[in-house]
């Protein structure tokens, strides 16, 4: 069982087999598949509970319909480790909180049935073989919220959402021998010929040969910190809940504009909204302000295709919105690193999750530790740190979560 609490400086672990840099999703998934390789695994997290940074900024969602392949197995594989998370981790009194009411994707375009038709194809031909296909009359007669001008949609029904605290520390809880250690901040690496010897600590070094970055959006800073560039940088996401209308369907899909990326789902006694719009980067904060003109343009966009939140719109209060930022740790082609850093060994980077952190999280900890143990390295290839030295870095499609 992995324990987690605030060390004092004479109980923080001296040595690791692995130590991580971060407890947020991705670190202690890492954790989690590094303890059942049979590795004494030590997780860093210096805020005061794990999974509070971004992880908890999220919407929490999960969905396999991408185009890219790599994306389709990651996402496929990590949905049906949340599908067996009793079994996966041992643990039969938890409760994930996973909702599998599936994800939408709404088209109101002329040609919209042809051209998402063209994108289940595509998906089908790549192994994801459960995405349905409807027209405008299929999608309102399964979905009556929806709007006379859509002309198509997707729809997969095991995808959804989770409580991403429940994941975070379960996974914890299910690390064999993890330590994870509260209030306690990696602070930089100690190097020798051989390549990473020890991880700083405000409490004291940990000796180790291996050091595995998962920082969120402070990836890129903590990196260049010792010397490595690792190009991350956070990008400012809001999230908007609304409570206390009952004409939001409890029992509705994660429903996204496939124009826009506009997007809503329900919530415990409401819904929760979001929009990636264009954001500049910013400093890697653990206070991201709020822009309260967010809740209006994200009811104004969603209203469209789901007319339901233009009527909310007109009642609205503002107590009854809870808005939140956090920041994406975004890459540039908006897909993850997860690779060994050439540059010093025994330096590992699981980082750069953009908007898809939580849905490819147990994938991703488990390619990272196979990586560690050497057997992961094809896998890892789409996700190597090199590619954005190479021309055919590109931006990924799939911008929404
Ligand atoms: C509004 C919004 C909506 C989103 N919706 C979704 C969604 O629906 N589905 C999805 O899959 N993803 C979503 N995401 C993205 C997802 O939240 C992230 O990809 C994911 O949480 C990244 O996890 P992480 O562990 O890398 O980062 P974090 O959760 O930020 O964890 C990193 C941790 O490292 C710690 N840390 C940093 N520096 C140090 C140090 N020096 N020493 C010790 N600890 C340190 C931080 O305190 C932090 O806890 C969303 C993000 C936002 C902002």
């Amino acid at each position: 069982m992995g324990t987690i609490s605030i060390p004092s400086v004479e109980d923080l672990p001296r040595t690791a087999d692995m130590v991580i840099v971060g407890g947020g999703v991705i670190g202690v998934a890492t954790a989690f598949w590094a303890g059942r390789a049979g590795m004494r695994v030590v997780c860093l997290e210096r805020r005061d509970g794990l999974g509070t940074l971004t992880t908890a900024a999220s919407e929490e969602c999960f969905r396999a319909q991408f185009s890219e392949p790599d994306n389709i197995r990651m996402m496929k594989a990590s949905i049906g480790f949340f599908e067996r998370f009793a079994e996966e981790t041992g643990l039969d009194d938890c409760d994930l909180g996973l909702r599998q009411q599936g994800y939408l994707f709404l088209s109101k375009a002329e040609d919209g049935l042809e051209a998402l038709g063209r994108r289940v194809a595509l998906q089908r031909q790549r192994g994801l073989d459960d995405v349905e296909l409807l027209d405008g009359a299929q999608v309102r007669k399964r979905f009556p919220f929806v709007a006379g001008q859509v002309t198509a949609a997707t729809f997969r029904a095991r995808d959804g959402w989770l409580s991403t605290h429940a994941l975070t520390y379960n996974l914890a809880r299910a690390t064999a021998e993890g330590r994870f250690c509260l209030r306690t901040e990696a602070t930089g690496l100690t190097s020798d010929a051989q390549g990473v010897a020890a991880v700083e600590t405000n409490r004291g070094p940990i000796a180790t040969r291996c050091a595995v970055l998962a920082s969120g959006p402070y990836a890129g800073v903590w990196a260049a910190r010792c010397g490595v560039q690792v190009p991350v940088v956070a990008v400012r996401r809001h999230k908007a809940i609304i409570t206390g209308y009952p004409e939001i369907p409890a029992d509705a899909p994660m429903t996204i504009d496939d124009a826009n990326g506009a997007y809503w789902r329900p919530e415990t006694g409401g819904g929760a909204l979001g929009w990636a719009l264009p954001e500049p980067e910013s400093t890697p904060s653990d206070a991201v302000p709020t822009d309260w003109t967010f809740p209006a343009v994200v009811l104004e966009a969603v209203s469209e295709l789901t007319p339901f939140w233009g009527e909310i719109a007109e009642r609205l209060r503002r107590d009854d919105v809870f808005l939140s930022a956090g920041q994406y740790p975004e890459t540039p082609d908006a897909n993850p690193i997860i690779d060994a850093c050439a540059a010093l060994p025994g330096l590992y980077l699981n980082v750069g999750y953009g908007g898809h952190g939580i849905m490819a999280s147990p994938e991703g900890g488990r390619m990272l530790v196979d990586l560690v143990l050497g057997r992961g390295e094809d896998e890892c290839r789409p996700f190597r740190l090199e590619r954005f030295g190479r021309s055919e870095s590109r931006r990924s499609e799939s911008m929404v979560i």
